[in-house]
């Protein structure tokens, strides 16, 4: 397995928000994390990144136990995050926030930064159109795709996304799920939690749900979207 988190608990103050998850993801797959508001989705992936610190349990990835490594050693590591809400530099051009992405490489290595700026401009068309507009000034669904792309110049072995379709428009959000599986399909595993748990759990492979800081189901993501429980919590009960 890529990435392993065994029975991890982490606590806000004296609230534990997450009472011991476990849950894998093999390399190549999109595993999605499913569940309503507060599950604990978005402290998963922070304790991933290392944004938030264990009271207990294990994180492993690639092989080895990162459970103290510090965030920024995760992503040398081949740990990359679009975190929720962003985080795209406003007063960048759109290609230099793409470039920040790229600082974990070592000098002397324009080349291959300028071809992995050509891909992520053919993943995001838009992003190529737009290079040289201010990041504040794009639009939400626009600085996603931003923050996704500075992800991808980091090379990383697993991509962890916080609600890549929040507050898209339906068209962009259809788009962003195809984006999603392009970046699979050329080899980046991909960690994706969502509150579209439709378009999530076609995308994915397979999926945990999330109940209040516990995971009460794990399956291949297709056995979910027929599953009646699933469906009348998640899946507009139709
Ligand atoms: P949503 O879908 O609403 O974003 P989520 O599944 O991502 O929810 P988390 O954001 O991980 O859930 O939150 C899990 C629990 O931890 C919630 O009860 C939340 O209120 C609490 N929590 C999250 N961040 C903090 C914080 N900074 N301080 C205190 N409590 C927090």
């Amino acid at each position: 397995m890529l990435l392993e988190i065994d029975d991890i608990r982490v606590h806000y103050g004296k609230v534990e928000a997450l009472k011991g998850i476990s849950l894998q993801v093999g390399e190549g797959e999109i595993v999605t994390l499913i569940g309503g508001n507060g599950a604990g989705k978005t402290t998963t992936l922070k304790t991933i990144s290392g944004l938030r610190k264990l009271s207990a349990g294990r994180v492993r990835f690639d092989g080895a136990d990162i459970s103290k490594m510090p965030g920024h050693k995760r992503v040398l590591a081949g740990i990359g995050q679009a975190p929720e809400g962003r985080g795209v530099f406003p007063g960048m051009t759109v290609e230099d926030n793409l470039l920040m992405g790229a600082y974990t490489r070592k000098r002397g290595q324009a080349k291959e930064t300028a071809k992995d700026l050509a891909e992520v401009y053919e993943l995001f068309e838009r992003l190529a159109q737009r290079k040289d507009q201010m990041g504040g000034t794009m639009s939400g669904g626009e600085q996603q795709m931003v923050a996704i792309g500075r992800a991808l110049m980091a090379k990383p072995k697993v991509l962890l996304l916080d609600e890549p379709s929040m507050g898209l428009a339906p068209m962009l959000v259809q788009q962003i799920f195809s984006i999603i599986e392009e970046i699979n399909r050329r080899g980046t595993t991909v960690l994706l939690v969502e509150q579209n748990a439709q378009q999530a759990l076609k995308l994915a492979h397979r999926a945990y749900v999330l109940e209040t800081g516990k995971v009460v189901k794990s399956a291949p993501a297709a056995d979910l979207l027929d599953d009646p429980e699933v469906r009348a919590a998640y899946l507009g009960g139709e």
